[in-house]
C-alpha cells in the first residue's frame, strides 16, 4: 500500500490532492505486530501530529488492560516499562493528577485505593478523526464538516451493536478480529445522524456520534456534495 498518493482525497477535510495513508486503527491500540492500517488517506494538516494524543491512549490503554489475551498482557507490560522509565509520568500518577480518591460508604477516604482516572477529552480529536475515516471509507464521502460530534464514550465491552455487524464482518482488519467497527447512518429529511462503533483488541469499545446541525449539506440518496476543493 503506496504511503503517499499525489492524486487522493482526505477522507476528513476533504480536499484533494496530495494525502498520507491515515493509521486507521490507531497505531498505539496494538503491541507489535501490529494490524495493517485500512486504505484511508489524509492530507497533511488532518494526518497532522498526534503522537501525544497517541501516547495519552497507550498508556491508558495499558493501564486498563487485562491479561485476558495475549495482546492485552503485552500492552500492560508496556505500560508498567513506560512508567518505570518515564518518571514524570510516574510522578502525575502519584500525585494525583491522574486519580480520584476513593471513599467508603461513610465518607471516609480509603487512603489505600487508589482509583485511576484518565482526562478523555485529550483524546477526543483522535477519535473523531477516526470515525470520520471509518466514515469515509465505508460511504466513499466526506462526512460533512458541520456535523456535530458527540463526545466519544469509552466502554469495556467486548461486542458491536447487533445493528452494525455486517460492517464489522467486512470491514474486520486481520484475521483475528483485534479491531473491528460498525457505522450507522441515517438520513432523514436532510439531516444525517451517524453512529460509529469502533472494537478495540480486549474489549475497549469507543463509540462515536454526531450529526448535522442544519442539515443543509446533506440531501438524501444523493451524493454530498463534492468536498472543499481549494
Ligand atoms: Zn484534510
Amino acid at each position: 500500500m503506496a504511503k503517499i498518493r499525489d492524486d487522493g482525497q482526505c477522507a476528513v477535510c476533504g480536499i484533494s490532492g496530495k494525502v498520507t495513508l491515515e493509521h486507521v486503527p490507531p497505531r498505539s491500540c496494538f503491541p507489535k505486530p501490529r494490524p495493517k492500517p485500512l486504505p484511508i488517506y489524509t492530507c497533511q494538516t488532518c494526518n497532522g501530529d498526534s503522537s501525544t494524543e497517541d501516547e495519552h491512549l497507550k498508556t491508558f490503554l495499558g493501564a486498563t488492560a487485562t491479561n485476558y489475551s495475549p495482546k492485552g498482557k503485552a500492552l500492560k507490560e508496556g505500560f508498567i516499562k513506560t512508567i518505570i522509565h518515564n518518571k514524570k509520568l510516574l510522578r502525575k500518577i502519584l500525585s494525583g493528577k491522574l486519580t480520584d480518591q476513593v471513599y467508603d460508604e461513610h465518607g471516609r477516604l480509603k487512603p489505600d485505593v487508589v482509583n485511576l482516572t484518565w482526562d478523555m477529552r485529550s483524546m477526543i480529536p483522535l477519535w473523531n478523526k477516526m470515525a470520520r475515516c471509518l466514515y469515509f471509507h465505508v460511504y466513499q464521502e466526506v462526512l460533512p464538516q458541520d456535523v456535530v460530534m458527540d463526545p466519544p464514550i469509552l466502554q469495556k465491552v467486548a461486542t458491536l451493536d447487533q445493528r452494525m455487524v455486517h460492517l464489522m464482518q467486512k470491514d474486520s482488519v486481520g484475521n483475528d478480529s483485534e479491531f473491528t467497527f460498525g457505522l450507522m447512518r441515517a438520513v432523514e429529511g436532510q439531516r444525517i445522524r451517524f453512529h460509529c462503533q469502533m472494537l478495540f483488541w480486549d474489549r475497549i469499545r469507543v463509540d462515536a456520534s454526531g450529526e448535522t446541525k442544519t442539515g443543509e449539506q446533506a440531501a438524501p440518496e444523493q451524493p454530498l456534495p463534492a468536498a472543499q476543493f481549494r
